[in-house]
This record gives structure tokens, C-alpha cells and sequence, in this order.
């Protein structure tokens, strides 16, 4: 009797101990190498004066009790270790301007290695946008689903003239035309992505004509936004507009959007390239 007791409420303690762990998420924040050293006004023009900064490369990875998710992955595999790798892939351009940093062993694939997830194991691939560092490597994903905002990857495959047509420009056409066959998800908006409230895909257009972020809600109640390029760095959210935009006025009501955001909902804002807040709030780290 005693026995059977003791087992019981051992059963009973497990199960109160393993509820919370499927209903939680987490969340992790990973980097493809960096970019840098180079001149901010490269980026932002607007910015007062010159000064270098190296950057991140963000890419994150979402453990969801329906499934894992990757929310963009980084520049392609082929520019790793080096230079002269990069001019194969990249325009010389982008290398010498960027000067990525990036490892074979930084690549999101060798991310979720690390952390004991299969590549095929992920159910979700949500892509920001299709730029070189951020739409790098949807191609490792053949299983996945992939989520984009429809008219981003029209934008992806002719850019408009002023954005650069070159083939290996900032829109490398390589890193979609390798995935063309695969299972894609066109949104036309903002869309609750397991339909839990949990993790929402937010239309955040005017870097790229169809850039969306995202918004989580950790097992902790903790509520984590992931610009990505809506927001690059602390810089922009002093005031200092970036360069590149397919719209500044767009770029600027996104902006808007999830500083409200960040400020109504008591969430954390966390950007796509700014090394400060890599390295101060939680960097190559799970997110509590
Ligand atoms: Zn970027």
C-alpha cells in the first residue's frame, strides 16, 4: 500500500513537473559570424559622424510544443571562411563592403546541431525578407514549411531597379532558386502562426517591400519581439534613419509600430544587427 502511494504521488510529481515544459516555449538567439568592422554611415547615412561597428547576423530558433521554428537563416553556407569563398557566391561588392566573418560552423545548419536539432526536424522556416544575410540558407530546409510575405519574394526574384538587379547583389536570386520547388507559405499580413497567440508573424514592410518580424510569448510570460531588419540597431531608434529602404515612409510607420509595440505590451525589443544588445541581453543564449 505504502509503496504503491509513494509511487503515486512520484507520478503525480512528474506529471506537475513536465506540464509546464509542454506548454512552454524558448526561444534562442544565434549569429551567422558578423559583419565588420566598417563605417556606420555605410548603412546610415543619417548618422552624425563616422565610426565602425561590427554586427551580428541574427537568426533565432524557437522550440514550440507543435513544432520547432527558425526565423531566418543567415547568410549562405558557401561564403564561409573567408574572402575569396565570398567572391564566389557573393558580389565582391558585398564582400568587401560587409567583410562577414561567418564560419562554416556558424551556419544554421551547425546552429541547431549544436543545440541537438536536426535539420529536418524543423517545422517552420520564417524568412524577414530575402536579402543575402537572411534568406541565405532556406535551401537546407526541403522538409520545412516556408513563410514569407508573397509579395517579398516577387520582390525577391525582380527587385526594383533602384534596390540592384545584380544576380549576387543584395537579393542573391541562388539563395531562392535553390529552394523554388519547396513548400512556401505566402502571407498577405500579420498571421498568429500556431494559432495560440504565442507566436505571431508581424508585417513590418519598408526595408523590402513585404519585411515581416515576429513576437513570442516565452514560457515565462516574457513577450520577446525579433525586428530583424525593421529595426537594425539602437542607432535607428535613436532617430537615425537607415539607408536601403524600399520605403522610408513604410520603413517609418513599421518602426512606429513596434516601438508602440515594445512600450504597450511591456515587451523586449530585440534588433537584427546591433552588437550591444547581442552581447548585453542574451546573445548565443536561450532567452528566458
Ligand atoms: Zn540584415
Amino acid at each position: 500500500m505504502k509503496k504503491t502511494g509513494l509511487l503515486a504521488s512520484m507520478l503525480a510529481a512528474l506529471a506537475i513537473s513536465a506540464a509546464p515544459a509542454a506548454q512552454s516555449q524558448e526561444l534562442y538567439w544565434a549569429t551567422s559570424g558578423y559583419f565588420g568592422p566598417f563605417n556606420i554611415q555605410g548603412l546610415i547615412p543619417t548618422y552624425p559622424k563616422a565610426k565602425d561597428i561590427t554586427i551580428p547576423v541574427s537568426m533565432w530558433i524557437l522550440k514550440h510544443p507543435k513544432g520547432i521554428v527558425v526565423f531566418d537563416t543567415g547568410n549562405n553556407a558557401a561564403i564561409s571562411d573567408g574572402a575569396d569563398n565570398c567572391k564566389k557566391y557573393w558580389a565582391a561588392g558585398s564582400c568587401d563592403f560587409l567583410k562577414p566573418s561567418q564560419k562554416r560552423s556558424d551556419v544554421i545548419d551547425q546552429q541547431l546541431a549544436k543545440l541537438g536539432i536536426k535539420v529536418d526536424d524543423v517545422k517552420v522556416v520564417v524568412s524577414s525578407h530575402s536579402h543575402l544575410d537572411h534568406s541565405g540558407n532556406i535551401a537546407l530546409f526541403p522538409k520545412a514549411v516556408h513563410v514569407y510575405q508573397k509579395k517579398e519574394l516577387y520582390q525577391g526574384y525582380w527587385p526594383e531597379k533602384f534596390q540592384g538587379r545584380a544576380a549576387n547583389g543584395t537579393f542573391v536570386l541562388n539563395d531562392l532558386v535553390a529552394a523554388r520547388d519547396y513548400d512556401f507559405y505566402e502571407l498577405d499580413g500579420d498571421y498568429d502562426l500556431f494559432g495560440d497567440g504565442k507566436v505571431k508573424i508581424i508585417s513590418t514592410p519598408g526595408h523590402t517591400i513585404g519585411h515581416q518580424s515576429m513576437k513570442v510569448t516565452l514560457g515565462s510570460g516574457q513577450v520577446i519581439i525579433m525586428s530583424q531588419d525593421a529595426v537594425w540597431m539602437q542607432e535607428n531608434l535613436d532617430g537615425y534613419a537607415a539607408g536601403l529602404n524600399f520605403s522610408i515612409q513604410a520603413y517609418t510607420n513599421s518602426l512606429e509600430k513596434l516601438k508602440r509595440m515594445r512600450d504597450l505590451e511591456g515587451a523586449k525589443l530585440l534588433m537584427a544587427h546591433d552588437k550591444n544588445q547581442f552581447d548585453s541581453q542574451g546573445g548565443n543564449k536561450w532567452q528566458k
